[in-house]
């Protein structure tokens, strides 16, 4: 039996993708990446932007005919979009055998054997061991995520988010945030750097906020599981996204400078530099924290990389918002930043707000600061030419090409035929092309 899985969206759901896929595995069903010849196709939607739910949405579509050909087959569909869209996505396209939505990823197993035993083509697929039991505030996942090269792997360590951004569909999508056991983050990195891993990611939407319950981890923090899983050993790398400004506190900045296997680099989205904004976005801290937060980084930690993301032509932004925003760039001096025009989400609270910045404004308004982000990193790679970093071979491009990451995330292309994945080495950087260094092995 074959599974194809598909996946939109963001890190989380990769990871989300990988447990399923893991449930469908104990069942029996391997791998394919050809969906024509599938038994079973997962799709796992995203339904963070209009665009990314109306591809999944396209996706899905375009099953039809597969599964008319094949009717004894199923077609799963899980995610944000599912969560959204639930009872219109089955009345839409009735050929659909299972939607599960973000909320209930933890019931999954239960609901593909459910599934299973009422297809007669799965019958005899149902797995012998018994689900992961969940409770409360700790969620027991129980699972392998998404691995991002055979030398990088992510680990999950919370669910949903307690936040409110007004632009946001997150939160009513996934929940509010569940936290998985310290022992259970520290035994799956083990595990990963077992298998291989010499960079970990930790995973959550916001990712700082991490703090398990109950007691005895009372004052336990994200602060604290970084130090632990940096004593993994073998874990020469560590990164973790997405933090939230409002926890980028002192005692979480003392950590990533005093461990050193935290990498030093951050993507730590602003969204905006108007207080006028954040406060009509709901982001809980002002472009003054933000920048503080931002100048005690790169005291503590004077070789880090920052990296943001911003909105532009949110509800009512004026020109001199937007001006805050770009000033507040300059003064951050971000490495890169991904820059978004507004769009309102249907079922978040900014959707009722006019959206009444015109799409010709947003444009550009995205253009201008796209040229400001871009030229500051460009500039900035182009500062490095002549630096010696220290690279870890992620990828083979083949014909002796690899590609890596500095500590600071920079990609980094190296030609040498005597190297492989998992290398780490010390390279020269020679010239740049666009964001990506090219370099030699020292
Ligand atoms: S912090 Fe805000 S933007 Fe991030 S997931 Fe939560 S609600 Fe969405």
């Amino acid at each position: 039996m074959k599974l194809f899985t598909k996946t939109f969206g963001c890190q989380m759901n990769f990871a989300d993708s990988d447990e399923m896929a893991r449930h469908f595995k104990k069942r029996g069903f391997v791998p394919t990446d050809d969906e024509a010849t599938a038994d079973a196709i997962l799709v796992n939607t995203c339904t963070v932007r209009d665009l990314a739910e109306h591809k999944a949405v396209s996706f899905i579509g375009r099953l039809r005919d597969w599964k008319a050909a094949h009717p004894k087959n199923m077609i799963v569909v899980t995610g944000c979009a599912a969560e959204r869209t639930k009872h219109e996505i089955k009345n839409r396209f009735p050929y659909i055998d299972l939607v599960v939505g973000a909320k209930d990823i933890e019931g999954f197993e239960t609901e593909l054997d459910d599934l299973l035993s009422r297809k007669s083509k799965f019958e005899n697929r149902k797995s012998t061991l018994e689900p992961q039991p969940t409770s409360g505030q700790n969620l027991s996942f129980g699972f392998r995520a998404a691995d991002l090269s055979p030398v990088v792997k992510y680990v999950t360590i919370m669910r949903g988010c307690n936040y409110s951004c007004s632009y946001c569909i997150v939160p009513s999508v996934r929940g509010r945030e569940i936290y998985r056991p310290v022992a259970e983050i520290l035994s799956d990195t083990a595990a990963r750097v077992q298998e291989g891993a010499k960079e970990i990611w930790l995973l959550g939407q916001t990712v700082n906020s991490y703090r398990p319950n109950p007691a005895p981890f009372s004052g336990y923090d994200f602060a604290d599981l970084l130090r632990d899983v940096a004593k993994t050993p073998g874990l020469e790398r560590l990164r973790f996204i997405s933090p939230h400004p409002y926890y980028l506190t002192p005692k979480l900045i003392q950590a990533m400078k005093e461990t050193p296997q935290v990498c030093d680099h951050i993507h730590l989205p602003v969204q905006s530099g108007s207080n006028t904004m954040l406060q009509r976005m709901r982001r809980n801290y002002t472009r003054e924290s933000y920048l503080d937060g931002i100048r005690a980084l790169r005291q503590a930690i004077p070789s880090i990389c920052i990296t943001t993301d911003i909105i532009v032509g949110f509800p009512s932004e004026t020109e001199d918002d937007y001006n805050e925003t770009l000033s507040l760039v300059e003064e951050a001096d971000f490495d890169s930043a991904y820059c978004f025009q507004y769009s309102p989400r249907p079922g978040t609270s900014a959707a009722a707000l006019p959206d009444d910045v015109s799409q010709s404004v947003k444009e550009e308004r995205v253009n201008r600061l796209l040229a400001l982000t871009d030229g500051n990193g460009t500039r900035k790679a182009r500062s490095l030419i002549g630096s010696e970093q220290t690279v870890l071979i992620e990828d083979d491009k083949g014909g002796g090409v690899f590609r890596g990451k500095t500590r600071n995330a920079w990609r980094l292309r190296i030609k040498n035929e005597n190297l492989k994945i998992g290398d780490m080495v010390r390279v020269r950087v020679s010239s740049t092309h666009s964001r990506e260094l090219h370099g030699e092995v020292i």
